[in-house]
């Protein structure tokens, strides 16, 4: 088999840990497999060069960014190539670029659009484990990108897909995708199987287990991804097509997002085009809208308008907004970061009625305020005050019957 591995930060986070991850990696090789390994920086460090850019320079280039977040997995990819030769195997570490990923060129979150993988081909063939940096990229006229916080989880996916390889184990700091994250809720329950599109939900409604994009590429090229630890040999949990007795669940999961700003509009007259120029002048500047609520004022003349992009791009949203609508006669703009998305998930809603109304009345018995409210066919989110954020998560986890032991 031919067998992609991803390592996250807390997985090689030093030297012991590295020392663990090429001894499991050697074991995999060891049975025959062909392995391709892909490493996160070490924890905290991607962080650590962030706050280093943002002492030297108030506004750094993002193309500078970029080059300088790449180098913390290249650290990591050599390290761990290293370790491995020390245990007596062929290992060939390899940069974004060297491993042939070329993505677009929006610096901080490329997209991936090809990977050119003979060369890594021809060193599996030759009988090297590959490990590859995570997280970046270059672009055709070669600069070098980034793909994204969490974007190693896209490298190893899209590795996968481009080697065919048999299957994408992501190894972490706990052992599979849960009903609701475990370190918030220590009853959450261990899913076996999940099926990409509530893993997709639950990824970019903010469980971080996964990256959203890695979890869409998966779903389009049909990758299998087991999320798995590092730190033991659990089973994990299998990421794979819907099957159809996942539909008699009706919640699967909850997630929560606290990345997230809520920027909002008031006053703005209610003309036609008006949202149209807005939300484009956002959208030319790469800044992603999640949700959006528009209300008309009861004399019927004027409309405010809410939405939330993630924090990092808040202030660069709320400048945008400020100078257009203020040109459009709108009266203010106000940015709140202390909010919370909390999502319920699961394919199950779309034969199951009144989820969304239990979810309201869960959270208005314990006093919680729902400031904004958006759905699907499979998930229901609302934004509420950010201090409310474990209780909410907790009550409902409680009210769909997510813990273990639990009948659904
Ligand atoms: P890595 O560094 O390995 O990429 P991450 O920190 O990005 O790891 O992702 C793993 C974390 O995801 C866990 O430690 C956990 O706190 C969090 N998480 C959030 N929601 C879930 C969930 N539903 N199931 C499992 N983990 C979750
Ligand atoms: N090191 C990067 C981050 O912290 C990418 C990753 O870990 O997947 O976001
Ligand atoms: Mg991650």
């Amino acid at each position: 088999m031919l067998i992609v591995q991803k390592y996250g930060g807390t997985s090689v986070a030093n030297v012991e840990r590295i020392k663990a991850v090429a001894q499991r990696v050697a074991d995999t090789a060891k049975q025959g497999h062909s392995v391709a390994v892909v490493v996160s920086a070490m924890s905290g460090e991607t962080d650590k060069m962030i706050a280093l850019a943002n002492q030297v320079s108030s506004n750094p280039s993002e193309r500078e960014m970029d080059l300088l977040l790449s180098s913390g997995e290249r650290v990591t990819s050599a390290l761990t190539a290293m370790a491995i030769e020390a245990l007596g195997h062929k290992a060939m570490a390899l940069t974004g670029r060297q491993m042939g990923i070329i993505t677009d060129t929006v610096h901080t979150k490329a997209k991936i659009e090809k990977i050119h993988a003979d060369r890594a081909q021809k060193a599996l063939e030759d009988g090297f484990v590959l490990v590859v940096a995570g997280f970046q990229g270059i672009t055709g006229d070669d600069n070098v990108t980034t793909l994204g916080r969490g974007g190693s989880d896209l490298s190893a996916v899209a590795i996968a897909a481009a080697l065919k390889a048999d299957l994408c184990e992501i190894y972490t700091d706990v052992d599979g995708v849960y009903t609701t994250d475990p370190n918030i809720v220590p009853e959450a329950r261990k899913l076996d199987k999940i099926s990409y599109e509530e893993m997709l939900e639950l990824a970019s409604l903010g469980a971080k287990v996964l990256q959203t994009r890695s979890v869409e590429f998966a779903m389009k090229y049909n990758v299998p991804v087991v999320v798995k630890s590092s730190f033991n040999n659990n089973p994990g949990t299998l990421v794979t097509t819907e099957e159809k007795e996942m539909e008699e669940v009706v919640v699967s999961g909850v997630a929560y997002d606290k990345n997230q700003a809520k920027i909002t509009v008031m006053g703005l007259p209610d003309r036609p085009g008006l949202a149209a120029g807005l939300f484009k002048a956002i959208a030319d500047a790469s800044i992603i809208v999640d949700m959006i609520v528009q209300n008309i004022s009861s004399d019927g003349n004027s409309a405010d308008i809410s939405f939330t992009v993630p924090k990092t791009d808040s202030k660069k949203a709320f400048q945008l907004a400020e100078s257009i609508t203020k040109e459009l006669g709108a009266e203010r703009v106000a940015t709140r970061e202390d909010i919370a998305k909390i999502s319920i998930v699961g394919v199950g809603m779309r034969t199951h009625s009144g989820v969304a109304a239990q979810m309201f009345e869960a959270m208005s018995k314990h006093g919680i305020n729902i400031m904004m409210i958006s759905t699907s066919e499979i998930k229901v989110s609302c934004i509420i005050d950010a201090k409310f954020t474990e209780l909410a998560v907790r009550v409902l986890h409680d009210t769909f019957g997510l813990a273990q032991g639990a009948k659904p």
